[in-house]
């Protein structure tokens, strides 16, 4: 939200004429016009989220030996210590979530948070 510098009415965004991608407030009162808000004022509260972002790392063939290794405790063997990665899941709201599986015995889970 923003206001005139000149009588303090409210601006209204619109759509600048000249500059394609350009947005241009105009004063509801006195019809002042300030230039274009491009790049700092979004329309849009939120911005898109590309799908191509949803990238699903390490989905098969893990080759184990490019992992990290972390110190946690194997809830099958109890070695302490598992290769770790991130997996984002492809609805968008969950974060990425974390996968282990143990140096020893191999097993795979899940970090729930
Ligand atoms: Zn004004
Ligand atoms: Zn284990």
């Amino acid at each position: 939200m923003r206001f005139c510098s000149k009588c303090g009415g409210l601006m209204i965004p619109k759509k600048s004429e000249k500059k394609k991608r350009g947005i241009t407030l105009k004063c509801r009162n006195c019809g002042k016009k300030v230039g274009s808000y491009a790049k700092d004022y979004n329309l849009k509260e939120k911005v898109e989220k590309n799908p191509q972002d949803d990238v699903i790392v390490m989905e098969k063939d893990i080759s184990l030996e490019t992992l990290p290794v972390t110190k946690i405790q194997c809830p099958k063997c109890e070695h302490t210590k598992a290769y770790w990665w991130i997996m984002q899941t492809r609805s968008g709201d969950e974060a990425p979530t974390r996968f282990y599986q143990c140096c020893k015995c191999g097993y795979k889970w899940r970090e729930y948070q």
